[in-house]
């Protein structure tokens, strides 16, 4: 067996991770009293149990972090975690993507422009549910079904889950185009996820086996499974080289390799070695 690997032009951890990974590495050197994330910090359990080892604990609330040092998760919390949080704790260190931060910004003004506000997004996801409470009477859309089942209104005012596919926002906006006098998008997928996405797709509908890394729960990489699905059936999606299977590789030329926003390039690099070993 022997076939080339290529890992996607544009794969792994993003702006905003790094920038999270690096904060809490400070804390957890300088800090003096204990260090915890609210919440897990990125949807990435590897790296999440890493942190352990290291003495940072994730915590679900402010109030068991009383005290000591707090990480807010790159994907935001409620504006009333965040002011419990600085009651409460010795410090807060913002981890918030500034990505992220723009959903925000962009949902309270579309509310107080007297918009309905729209997140299309995954319900639940705590990036979702930190930026509902910016937009009073805003509601959570994830596909064009949905979108075609809200009552109508006068305007409506759109934001977007950052790591959301392009495809799937204008398959909502066009649903909602029959809902509303006024339909106004403002485009809130980030760099990051549009830059993995568009290169996920160019490498996959070369090769013959894909593999995506990143955690099972991590909307981007769910969103390049996806993508990289559609256009290579032999897709597989793990969160480490420990998970690869040799009979996956079988016959392959070539294989591409891709990974979600919280995907260090550590991991990427063992995962590379290990299908080298199996097809080399
Ligand atoms: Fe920020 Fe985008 Fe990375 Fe999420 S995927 S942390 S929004 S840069």
């Amino acid at each position: 067996m022997s076939a080339r690997i290529e890992i996607a032009s544009e794969a792994g951890a993003c702006y905003g991770v790094e920038r999270a990974l690096r904060m809490v590495e400070d804390a957890a050197k300088s800090s003096e009293v204990p260090v915890h994330t609210l919440g897990p910090l990125i949807h990435n359990p590897r790296v999440v149990s890493g942190l352990a080892e290291k003495g940072v604990t994730v915590v679900s609330s402010p109030e068991e972090s009383a005290g000591d040092t707090l990480l807010l998760r790159t994907h935001g919390v409620t504006p009333d975690e965040e002011r419990r949080a600085r009651e409460l704790c010795h410090e807060v260190l913002d981890a918030t993507c500034p990505f992220v931060k723009k959903v925000h910004q962009a949902a309270a003004r579309l509310a107080r422009e007297g918009y309905q506000v729209v997140v299309v997004g995954e319900a639940g996801h705590p990036e979702v549910e930190a930026t509902l409470p910016h937009a009073p009477g805003a509601v959570v859309v994830g596909s064009a079904d949905e979108a075609a089942a809200l009552p109508s209104c006068k305007k409506i005012g759109v934001v977007v889950q950052t790591t959301q596919s392009r495809a799937n926002l204008e398959k909502v906006v066009a649903a909602l185009l029959g809902r509303a006098e006024e339909v106004r998008v403002v485009n809130t997928i980030c760099d990051a996820t549009s830059g993995h996405q568009g290169a996920c797709a160019e490498l996959a509908a070369r090769t013959d086996v894909m593999v995506v890394i990143g955690g099972r729960i991590s909307a981007n990489t769910k969103r390049l499974a996806e993508i990289a699905s559609g256009l290579c059936p032999r897709t597989h999606h793990i969160e480490g080289a420990d998970e690869l299977d040799p009979s996956w590789f079988d016959g392959a030329e070539l294989v591409g390799i891709t990974a979600g926003a919280s995907t260090p390039a550590s991991q990427i690099a063992a995962v590379r070695t290990a299908i080298e070993s199996i097809v080399a």
